[in-house]
């Protein structure tokens, strides 16, 4: 008999999967090789904004792949059009790339602070960013991450990027130099366990970034596209960044990505920045659809009730079983648990028949919690009642 995930070994191993093999989706559901449900509140790591296959995007999907896919960036396309007079509507930004990546779009974010600093600010180019933060994969983004190790992994390391630490506005000002061209951060720091940057943090930052010339970039790959409860995290706290780099939810699950500047920093010239896949009218015309619902008025509020639902279910939980509470904006939350057991608990869930609960574990003893915006207050409940009774299993 073949393992269901037979023949995997063509795949190279950059994570240790487990032998599921997932062959449909709906909504907050995917259904793997052998029939199995699974509720999945980790949606691609909050990918999938609307859920898996949501019918808006499929749709998108069809109607553009029948009329265009791609001309080329070299050329005007209609739904990349679209997509960035939406955003720049929506935002205070003025300019868009569009990208494939969240890494792909953060590099270009660098790059054009270090285009800046050149123009600017006499080659400036370091851009301090924050221990524990997440930035993508690629020599830059890992060098402008914080993940511990990360340093040591693929050395040496691009240069210029020093750590401060997150809501500590001294440690930030005491590493700026003449070199510093910007400071970069995620308004909740995803992959270091959901920790959230203070309003006044933000705040203190956009005045401090002012007073000493620097650029703000704000990574909102994670935190964009509603996933905090507005549209873009950064507005929580009233401020208006240089930069702004979106991924993940922008695109619904499929590679989209925009790196978002204003006016005044967008100094790219033909030939800077560029890449073939970019603004492909495929992917564009699914953001243009994505877009349309998450901004729709109605749609934050259920956001909002949801993650409301979602907040105190976990607070219950932490109660009951005597953890250290939840933390998070909008439907992007963690529960912190009293002990490492994460792991055991993903997999469990996992394992949990006849259904079983995707989750995930950033930190050993945390559970992170990303679901698709679009997901029911029954789901809510369901997800909350298999957690409940996973942890008096794991916990006997
Ligand atoms: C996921 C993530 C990235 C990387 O995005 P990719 O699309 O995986 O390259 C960058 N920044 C943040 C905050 C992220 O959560």
């Amino acid at each position: 008999m073949p393992t269901p995930a037979a023949g995997t070994q063509a795949l190279m191993e950059i994570t240790s999967r487990p032998d599921v093999v997932f062959v449909r989706g709906e909504g907050s559901w995917l259904e793997d090789a052998a029939g199995k449900r699974y509720l999945d509140f980790i949606q691609g790591w909050a990918v999938n904004s609307l859920g898996h296959c949501h019918p808006a995007i499929i749709e998108a999907l069809a109607r553009q792949s029948r009329q265009l896919i791609n001309p080329s960036p070299a050329f005007y396309n209609q739904p990349a059009i679209e997509l960035a007079r939406r955003i720049v509507a929506a935002s205070c930004f003025d300019r868009v790339f569009f990208a494939n990546s969240g890494a792909e779009a953060n590099e270009g974010a660098i790059k054009l602070a270090r285009k800046w600093g050149q123009l600017h600010r006499h080659g400036a180019y370091r851009i301090i960013t924050f221990d524990h933060a997440f930035h993508g994969r690629t020599l830059a983004t890992m060098s402008a991450s914080g993940k511990p190790g990360w340093d040591r992994k693929f050395a040496p390391q691009v240069d210029g990027f020093p750590k401060a630490d997150l809501n500590d506005l001294e440690s930030v000002r005491a590493l700026i130099d003449d070199d510093t061209v910007a400071v970069m951060l995620e308004p909740v720091q995803g992959e270091a366990g959901v920790l959230p940057a203070t309003h006044q943090f933000l705040q203190d930052l956009r005045a401090l970034t002012r007073e000493r010339r620097l650029l703000l970039i704000v990574d909102e790959v994670q935190t964009g596209m509603c996933r905090t409860g507005l549209l873009f995290a950064y507005q929580h706290a009233g401020i208006e960044p240089d930069i702004m780099t979106l991924a993940k939810g922008i695109g619904g699950g499929v590679p989209l990505a925009a790196l978002c500047a204003t006016e005044a920093v967008s100094c790219f010239e033909p030939g800077d920045q560029g890449g073939t896949f970019n603004g492909n009218p495929l992917m564009a015309a699914v953001g243009v659809a994505v877009f349309d619902i998450v901004s729709a008025p109605s749609f934050m509020d259920a956001v909002h009730a949801r993650s409301r639902q979602l907040k105190a279910g976990l607070e219950a939980l932490s109660r009951k079983w005597g953890m250290h509470g939840e933390r998070g904006v909008g439907l992007l939350r963690a529960l912190v648990m009293d002990r490492d057991d994460g792991p055991v608990l993903v997999k469990a869930a996992r394992q949990r028949v006849p259904e079983g609960l995707l989750l995930n574990a950033p930190r050993p003893n945390l559970l992170r919690f990303m679901p698709a915006l679009t997901v029911t207050a029954g789901e809510i409940d369901t997800m909350l009642a298999w957690l409940d009774a996973l942890i008096a299993q794991v916990r006997g």
